[in-house]
């Protein structure tokens, strides 16, 4: 079993669907209401584990009911959970989403993500070190990245950077990357200046720009390839990016070749697509691999 870490956020996704927007003092009447697990740390946590992986995740929880659903989903799920500590007298991470008039506006309040700091993960560096390979996304404090990057570093071990959501990521930190995965606007502001195929080129067999149903794209040294992705029927894309990214780290730390595991992230991620909900759509191993 490929051993996978990852550092990142974990939330509540408090959903409601309405069929009007209210404006600035307005109150409306919504339809319905449900509250599931997400944040893309967690995301990938679960679905790294579907895909057949011993997954620790490295995070935090409020002291409240939400951190004690947000833990029941990672055990559900067999994520290890020794790392994920609440923080006493704060709230877990949430996200306010209201789903109206065919689109969604949301309000993400980080709480106990913040204090995912470098010095927690110090003290959870062994479970980095010993990892096949790390996974981490932008939802947690940008000199946490720096910090893991650093340690993974010094002990060899492949970190996979999801730079989402985007903002700019200091120069060690690409260096030390083994595999950074921005969509196609992450990658325009990561790569400010650059245009797509200058930043492929700058950065061969590291760089790999996800680009929706079209599949992902990378220089390997020689050319530019285009891993296109599969055909399906659209449901909800949201988590398709987590998916991807939980998918292609699980593939690479089992050592499939890189365009095997592209193929097998696309895969994963296309079937996402077809079911609602982040973590709702993702898929197990055998899904994945009866569909290959
Ligand atoms: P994000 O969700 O982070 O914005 P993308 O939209 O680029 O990222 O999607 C990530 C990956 O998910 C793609 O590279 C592809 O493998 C898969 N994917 C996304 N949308 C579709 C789709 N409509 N059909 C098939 N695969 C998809």
């Amino acid at each position: 079993m490929a051993k996978v870490c990852v550092i990142g956020s974990s939330s509540m996704d408090l959903v409601v669907t309405s069929q009007k927007r209210p404006d600035a003092g307005e109150t409306v009447l919504g339809e319905s209401f449900k509250t599931v697990p997400g944040g893309k740390g967690a995301n990938q946590a679960v679905a790294a584990a579907r895909l057949g992986a011993e997954v620790t995740m490295i995070g935090r929880v409020g002291d409240d009911h939400f951190g004690r659903i947000i833990l029941d989903n990672f055990k559900a799920n067999s994520v290890n959970t020794q790392h994920v500590e609440p923080v006493t007298g704060m709230e877990s991470g949430t996200a306010h989403i209201v789903l109206a008039e065919g689109d969604n506006s949301i309000v993400v309040v980080k709480a106990a993500n913040d204090e995912v700091t470098p010095t927690y993960v110090d003290k959870a560096a062994e479970a980095i070190r010993s990892a096949d390979i790390v996974l981490i996304q932008h939802e947690i404090p940008a000199e946490t990245v720096v910090r893991v990057s650093a340690i993974c570093a010094e002990s060899g071990t492949p970190l996979l950077l999801n730079p989402a959501p985007v903002r700019s990521v200091p120069e060690e930190v690409i260096n030390h990357a083994a595999y950074i995965t921005p969509n196609e606007h992450e990658a325009a502001v990561l790569f400010e200046g650059l245009a797509p195929a200058e930043a492929l080129r700058k950065y061969p067999n590291k760089l790999f720009i996800t680009e929706g149903s079209r599949g992902v794209r990378y220089f390997d040294g020689e050319q530019e390839i285009l891993v296109p992705t599969y055909k399906v029927e659209a449901v909800d894309t949201t988590g398709a990016g987590d998916t991807f990214n939980a998918a292609f780290a699980v593939a690479l730390a089992e050592g499939m070749s890189l365009q095997e595991s592209i193929r097998f992230a696309n895969r994963a991620a296309s079937l996402s697509v077809t079911k609602f909900g982040a973590q709702g759509g993702m898929p197990t191993r055998r899904e994945v691999e009866e569909s290959l």
